[in-house]
């Protein structure tokens, strides 16, 4: 069984408690209720086996399981800067010129997303570069070849009580919130295991 992973909002998000309630508690938790019916009488398997290996209604609640759980996990109430000097800090410097110049193209790719969608960024294993991604819908990077350092929900349930339609002013804040002790670690350790962990009960 998959489960909800365990969030602090207690110190709150950037986000409002009608936000968490539905985009957390009824959203992200309906995604997982239907991933437990749809793999109830299967072997189980890891999530990012699922995803790797699914479509359809099986694939779609299992990528929107993982992808909403990599957004909470990417946000912090506390302001937490990147670490000048840190690896991760580094490779922005060089793939896109430092933090400052990242915030722009992020946003603006985020922006792009015509309809419903996340926006990654993400280090491409095969070329050790950094990357700004757009997926539609569901769909998730592809894990076997990327690794996903940090997501946002462009989705207009992830904006739409607190923004109503301003999408801008949501990716403005979200910027803000970014947990980058979270993005330095995937940066450093490449593993998903802390996220499927989360989900497992
Ligand atoms: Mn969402």
């Amino acid at each position: 069984m998959f489960k909800l992973p365990t969030i602090d909002f207690s110190k709150n998000t950037f986000l409002d408690a009608e936000t968490i309630e539905f985009h957390y508690g009824k959203h992200h938790k309906a995604y997982i209720d239907n991933l437990n019916k749809l793999t109830i009488d299967s072997e189980r398997r890891s999530l990012i086996e699922i995803i790797k290996n699914s479509q359809g209604a099986l694939f779609n609640n299992a990528a929107q399981s993982f992808n909403h759980t990599f957004y909470w996990l990417g946000l912090t109430p506390a302001k937490i800067s990147i670490k000048k000097g840190s690896s991760l800090s580094l490779q922005i410097d060089k793939d896109f010129g430092g933090i400052e110049k990242l915030k722009p193209l992020f946003l603006e790719r985020a922006l792009s997303i015509f309809g419903s969608g996340w926006t990654w960024l993400a280090l491409n294993k095969s070329n050790n570069k950094l990357e700004i991604i757009n997926t539609t819908n569901a769909d998730v990077i592809d894990l076997e070849n990327k690794m996903p350092l940090l997501v946002c929900d462009v989705w207009e349930h992830a904006y739409y009580i607190d923004y109503r339609n301003s999408r801008a002013n949501y990716l403005n804040d979200f910027w803000d919130s970014i947990n980058w002790n979270f993005v330095s670690e995937n940066f450093e350790k490449k593993d998903l295991k802390k996220i499927e962990n989360s989900m497992s009960e």
